[in-house]
């Protein structure tokens, strides 16, 4: 049976980005286990691809931030280009909405991000003139966010890895775990049986499912869908505008080839596993752009897709030791904001990792669940 340092059960953005960091500190052997065929075929290939910095909590901008700037300014070694379109993001609020956003505004400015600044609604609609008749008080404006070629840069973790030795395998669903006293852990995988030292649990909203097998602690996780939608082209839509996103009616938008990429921000909870689309949906996101966002009201929709975003009651992710089965890792609920943080996110796990046990007051650690 083959024996690993790592393996990590997972190759979207929590595993890619650790398979990454661990083979650029030359940790030992690494293999990726992902149940599909392809990299990404959950969330973090149906993502909006949005690199957001300013968020409400204070662990998760610091994560933000430096993942940012990772992408934006990409190792000389990184294998492929990452198209960043640097177009800014206009965060919209109205009342309480807009007194939260100028906060995370000023949270997001104390750690450093560049480029925030208040916006009148006036100044907003200059910049994108359908919102001229958008319902909200501010306007929140972030010059260095942008959207981010997704499957590029979930290639460019996983490319690096495997220059670096890591093996990644594909239809090769993790099915049973066994744990030894000897602390190696035992694998049966669909590709067969591997044994490893340290198991990371990078599986997304099936999380919980792989801890189960392993023994491990459940986690209060839930696997939340969100669907998204594409508008044919439009000739009025300018592809230098920001991601638009109303935080008090929870709607957003941005440009998306020649149309429209948008959001209602539906939240349903579901079982790990392909999000089926829901039709009414649509009504949904027609319902809130004609009560808050009317210079949208002429668009149509061309096509959508759903994915899980695996959501955690504080909104902290989770990144540390289990602290109930030895040497099992968790890299997992990383919500709507796993893209942007990745690069920070690995980073931060493989610190762990080889710091050992002991590094479990990080603001991440499963053990603030106890
Ligand atoms: C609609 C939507 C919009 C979003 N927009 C943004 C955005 O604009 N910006 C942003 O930063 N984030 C965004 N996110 C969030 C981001 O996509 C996620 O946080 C991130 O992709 C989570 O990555 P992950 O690796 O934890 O999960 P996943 O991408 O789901 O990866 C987990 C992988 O584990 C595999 N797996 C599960 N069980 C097993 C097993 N037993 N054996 C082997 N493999 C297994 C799965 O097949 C899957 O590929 C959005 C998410 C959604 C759904």
């Amino acid at each position: 049976m083959k024996h690993f340092a790592y393996v990590i059960v997972g190759a979207g953005f929590a595993g890619a980005a650790t398979a990454y960091h661990l083979a650029r500190q030359g940790a030992g052997d690494i293999l990726v286990l992902e149940q599909e065929s392809i990299p990404g075929f959950h969330a973090s290939g149906r993502n909006a691809a949005m690199l957001r910095q300013c968020v409400a909590e204070p662990d998760l901008t610091k994560l933000a931030l430096d993942g940012a700037a990772f992408i934006r300014n990409l190792p000389d070694d990184w294998p492929e280009p990452v198209p960043f379109k640097n177009n800014g993001s206009l965060l919209l609020g109205q009342g309480a909405g807009w007194d939260k956003l100028k906060a995370d505004g000023a949270l997001g400015r104390s750690v450093g991000i560049p480029g925030i600044a208040e916006w009148t609604p006036e100044q907003a609609a200059r910049h994108v003139p359908l919102l001229k008749e958008a319902q909200f008080d501010g306007a929140l404006w972030c010059d260095s966010d942008g959207v981010v070629d997704i499957h590029a840069l979930l290639s460019g973790y996983l490319k690096f890895a495997a220059s670096r030795g890591a093996q990644i395998r594909y239809n090769a669903a993790l099915r049973g775990v066994r744990v030894r006293s000897n602390a190696d852990i035992e694998l049966d995988t669909a590709e067969g049986a591997v044994s490893c030292k340290v198991l990371v649990n990078a599986s997304g909203a099936w999380a919980n499912g792989v801890a189960t097998l392993a023994g491990a602690r459940l986690l209060p996780m839930r696997a939340c869908r969100r669907h998204l939608f594409v508008s044919p082209p439009m000739k009025w839509v300018d592809a230098s505008w920001p991601f638009v996103w109303d935080v008090s009616h929870d709607i957003y938008f941005r440009p998306e080839g020649e149309g429209l990429l948008l959001c209602a921000c539906d939240q349903a909870e579901l079982p790990a596993g392909d999000p089926p689309v829901d039709e009414s949906i649509k009504e949904m996101l027609a319902d809130k752009i004609q009560r808050f966002m009317p210079g949208l009201s002429e668009v149509s929709i061309s096509r959508g897709w759903a994915g899980l975003r695996t959501l955690t009651p504080d909104g902290r992710f989770i990144i540390g030791w289990d602290g109930k089965v030895d040497n099992f890792f968790w890299v997992a609920g990383l919500g709507g904001h796993g893209m942007t943080t990745s690069a920070a996110v690995g980073e931060l796990a493989v610190k762990l990792l080889l710091g050992g046990p002991e590094s479990q007051s990080a603001p991440f650690a499963p053990a603030r669940f106890n």
